[in-house]
């Protein structure tokens, strides 16, 4: 019995805060700013300005630069890709995931342009067997539809159950769940002040693999 596997992107897979602060010293840079800059900006992703266009108008504002918000933005999601990485072991663990009967799948809210340059320039989008990103699609997490597209991407469907590991308790978790998936959650000691309820709370997306290798090592060969 195949199973299903969906894993978020941004900050489950890959380490997006690690780019974030790349990007910002580039940015400071090419914009001649300080280095206090850095932290503002910083700071002002991390105050939930998840929203980049919203975030690049502040920015625009306060640093008094001329050219307009959507296209610092625009600048933004071009240079992204190339600042993220995918840990080697990460890479393997879903290799290993696939090896082992998982059906592996990403589910990702985001511009096309942004998470698909992500996705091929890290290898993941080689590495697992299908993704549904927000901005391609039209529907974002937590919306049921997202994951039930990355399900059938990966040759699936929501009503033979699944997993979905992420570190948005609302996205990833509540929508997981929703999905009718079991849920793991990455605690990165990050809160929106919402409680969730996944099924395992895990610290790294290995740990994540890991639970999932030894449910199927648990299952009777027949069932794997
Ligand atoms: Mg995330």
């Amino acid at each position: 019995m195949q199973r299903l596997a969906l894993f978020d992107l941004d900050n489950t897979l890959i380490d997006l805060d690690a780019a974030f602060l790349l990007w910002a010293h580039e940015f400071a840079e090419e914009h001649r700013l300080s280095r206090k800059a850095v932290d503002y900006l910083v700071k002002l992703d991390c105050n939930g300005l998840p929203h980049r266009e919203l975030f690049f108008t502040k920015v625009r504002e306060r640093f008094k630069l001329s050219a307009p918000a959507t296209e610092l933005w625009i600048a933004y999601r071009r240079r992204m890709p190339h600042l993220v990485e995918c840990r080697p072991e990460v890479m393997a663990a879903l290799t290993e995931l696939r090896a082992s009967g998982w059906r592996v799948g990403i589910v990702t809210n985001g511009t096309a342009d942004n998470q698909l340059g992500k996705l091929q320039r890290t290898g993941l989008a080689d590495v697992v067997n299908g993704y549904a990103l927000s901005g391609v699609e039209g529907i974002r997490k937590p919306d049921v539809g997202l994951f039930e597209i990355a399900a059938r991407r990966c040759g699936m469907s929501l009503t033979d159950g699944g997993w979905m590991v992420g570190d948005h308790p609302v996205a990833d978790i509540d929508g997981g769940r929703a999905a009718g998936l079991r849920t793991v959650w990455l605690d990165r000691g990050t809160r929106v002040g919402h409680e969730c309820s996944p099924d395992h709370v895990v610290s790294d997306v290995i740990q994540a693999a890991d639970i999932l290798r030894d449910i199927n090592g648990r299952l009777p060969k027949k069932h794997r």
